[in-house]
């Protein structure tokens, strides 16, 4: 079986268990994720797991990525903030669901993963994702307010600087927690006031940087 037969078949699957929906599926079913995975783990590329990119950070399983876009309600044209950019392929995933009208401004705190995304995603034209390297516990300031925000490492607490540049109206998406941690959906209303929801538990790398696990060390 080829790539694109496997990537068809895991969308299938992941439409069926998660009931996602048509946009979702169609963006998972697009970008092609044996892209973004190193040489030796390609033959995994379509299985629905967590794979090693290198620097001890991973590449998130096809299932965490549909769900947080889920999540995240994302609409055609809006400015989405990625913390945590690995090798790009969550990017690419937000992307598609943001079209040509939107943006996704990624920071990644590793250079080399930077690099590796950029290339990964220069590669397959999505030139609607700008890759930074920086702490994104602190947010991308330039580029704020962001109609929507993610984080793909888990935080001890929400870091504030993310709830000061979402936009009233939007939403974030943060996994929060060190060894039991939570998918935490937080809104804010056309106020400025803030709703958090929690969605479960889930599993992802620790956030480093000034609002993240200082114990934690490369
Ligand atoms: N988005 C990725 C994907 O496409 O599968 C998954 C990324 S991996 C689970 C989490 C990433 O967050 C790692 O590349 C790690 O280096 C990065 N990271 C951790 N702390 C960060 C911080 N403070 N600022 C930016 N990136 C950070």
């Amino acid at each position: 079986m080829d790539y694109d037969e496997r990537r068809e078949r895991l969308a299938e699957r992941l439409r069926y268990e998660l009931n996602l929906s048509q946009r979702v599926y169609n963006a998972m079913k697009n970008v092609p994720r044996h892209i973004f995975v190193p040489e030796r783990y390609k033959i995994e590329a379509y299985s629905d797991t967590p794979l090693p990119i290198g620097f001890g950070q991973t590449i998130s399983a096809p299932h965490m990525v549909a769900i947080m876009c889920e999540l995240l309600d994302l609409r055609e044209g809006d400015k989405v903030l990625e913390v945590g950019t690995g090798c790009g392929y969550h990017a690419a995933v937000v992307a598609e669901l943001v079209g040509k009208s939107g943006r996704v401004i990624s920071v990644e705190y590793i250079p080399e993963l930077a690099e590796m995304a950029k290339a990964n995603l220069s590669a397959l034209g999505y030139d609607n994702v700008y890759v930074v390297v920086g702490d994104g516990s602190k947010g991308y300031p330039p580029e704020a307010p962001y109609d929507k925000i993610y984080v793909t490492a888990s935080a001890p607490d929400v870091p504030q600087p993310l709830v000061e540049q979402l936009k009233p109206g939007g939403r974030m998406v943060i996994p929060v927690g060190e060894h039991a941690q939570w998918l935490i959906i937080l809104e804010k209303d056309k106020k400025g006031n803030i709703r958090k929801k929690n969605w479960g538990s889930v599993r992802f790398v620790p956030l480093r940087g000034e609002y993240g696990f200082k114990s934690v060390r490369y």
